[in-house]
């Protein structure tokens, strides 16, 4: 270890993404209590059919995981939060190799040929300085070695905030949102789609729908969080 790394800490003290409390020089954004204990999510029990239930009757998903449980207030809202605007790319790309260990123990990377992250608008992004479902998915591919593309699910419209509308109403905002220019690119292809936050599901399965029609053979859904 490098000893400035010991003076930085000293001066400059990290701190955990979920609890806040202070790393050691040896902990890398989440302290090792948080490493232990935040909540993930089991994709052998139920929840992962919980999960999948979202998009039952709208498109078809093979499999929906997520890495975290979110509770409000907890610390994966903490986490999610950090990531949204507390300029974290690397906190989602750690994420991604966190959960891309946890799936290929399960051999989740002979599942799937191709990591797409859902895009954010080139405005947001530029605002923002990266898209978070990219990091993430970064990581995932580096640890399932899996391809990663980054323009071949792209975002055409802006869409104004989706926090106060109804399900219906978001859905109708997204329609349009997502394009895939050369649908060569995802033929025959078995995608994970990947994102932040799995809440109503209403942005993943605009954009999954438009990657469907587009001739991918089979989608699976992959986040950071959702709720239980
Ligand atoms: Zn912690």
């Amino acid at each position: 270890m490098n000893p400035l790394h010991y003076i930085q800490d000293f001066y400059f003290p990290r701190l955990c993404s979920a609890c806040e409390n202070t790393l050691t020089t040896y902990e890398k954004h989440i302290c090792i209590s948080c490493h232990l204990h935040l909540p993930k999510f089991k994709t052998e029990y139920f929840e992962d059919e919980f999960l999948a239930r979202k998009f039952w009757g709208k498109i078809n998903v093979k499999n929906t995981y997520s890495f975290l449980q979110f509770t409000k207030n907890g610390p994966v809202q903490h986490i999610l939060h950090q990531l949204k605007y507390r300029n974290k790319p690397e906190l989602a790309e750690y994420l991604g190799e966190w959960y891309g260990n946890d799936l290929k123990t399960k051999d989740f990377d002979k599942e799937i040929d191709l990591i797409l992250g859902v895009p954010l608008h080139p405005e947001k992004k530029k605002r923002r300085g990266y898209n978070q479902a990219d990091c993430f998915a970064k990581g995932l591919s580096i640890k399932l070695n899996v391809p990663r593309e980054e323009d071949i699910l792209i975002r055409t419209a802006f869409t104004e905030t989706q926090t106060n509308k109804s399900r219906f109403k978001r859905f109708q905002n997204m329609e349009g949102v997502f394009e895939v220019p050369n649908p060569e690119a995802v033929r025959g292809k078995r995608i994970a789609l990947v994102d932040d936050v799995l809440t109503t599901g209403a942005t993943l399965e605009v954009a999954g729908a438009v990657l469907l029609a587009s001739g991918c053979s089979e989608l699976s859904i992959l986040t950071i969080a959702a709720a239980l």
